[in-house]
């Protein structure tokens, strides 16, 4: 079973286009989507129709599709992410603003192996971003393998070592998951990456062969910015899809 995720596409209809475009030429089984469809980029209702035309095995909600949605106020939001959750939720159809609305809350199992969540286990808000974090939300987890987002950051927590087994079989960017203990895993940001390399992010991860793919793929910044700024979005929002931050 190869089960594609996604994380934070945050109105990047160009990104996520590349990114279910590179899925389809590597082939999976499954899609699971871990929130924040919507906030900063300017294709909101163009992400929500490509990614549910993909008919998810799993979702759940973002912290942005909780504020979008009316859920939530932006209280806890930057003076951007506030500007541009207010434009979405201005610009989003009734029946958009809805299945925002409707987006399940996490964490959600989506397999017997596989968990998925926003931001931790134990909260969906949470920011799992150091070795502290993780061990809390390790503890929490109800599944083999935990996949969240939230942090926009690619990264692998686990608390059993590596099997020393020859990688001989494995891809350039394949890692070998542990196969006794959980892991709690994060494949970036399809839409919005921070790790300073401005290609989308996800992964596929293979149950059969217990590897995890963690891909970055390219994709037309300079079509996504062009619509920040169409927009009238503020401008930080375009100049830092070109940094990766
Ligand atoms: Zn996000």
């Amino acid at each position: 079973m190869r089960y594609l995720i996604i994380s934070d596409i945050h109105g990047n209809l160009q990104a996520l286009d590349a990114v279910l475009e590179d899925a389809d030429r590597l082939g999976y089984d499954a899609l699971l989507v871990l929130g924040d469809l919507v906030g900063y980029g300017a294709d909101p209702a163009g992400v929500i129709d490509r990614t549910l035309a993909r008919e998810p095995r799993a979702i759940i909600r973002g912290n942005h599709d909780k504020v979008a949605a009316g859920l939530e106020p932006p209280s806890l939001f930057n003076d951007v992410a506030r500007a541009s959750i207010e434009w979405t939720a201005k610009t989003l159809s009734a029946e958009h603003l809805k299945i925002l609305r409707d987006l399940p809350q996490g964490p959600k199992l989506a397999g017997d192996d596989i968990e998925i969540c926003h931001g931790s286990p134990f909260d969906e808000d949470y920011y799992v971003f150091d070795v502290d974090d993780a061990g809390r939300a390790l503890e929490a987890a109800h599944a083999r393998f935990c996949f969240f987002g939230h942090t926009h950051l690619p990264a692998v927590f686990a608390t059993s070592p590596d099997p020393a087994r020859p990688a001989d079989d494995l891809a350039e960017d394949e890692m070998r998951l542990p196969t006794s203990g959980p892991a709690l895993i994060n494949v970036g940001s399809v839409g919005q990456p921070r790790d300073g390399d401005p290609r989308a992010a996800y992964g596929i991860v293979d149950l059969a062969r217990n590897v995890l793919q963690l891909r970055r793929v390219r994709y037309d910044v300079a079509g996504a910015q062009a619509r920040i700024r169409a927009e009238k979005l503020p401008e930080y929002l375009a100049t830092r899809l070109a940094r990766g931050q």
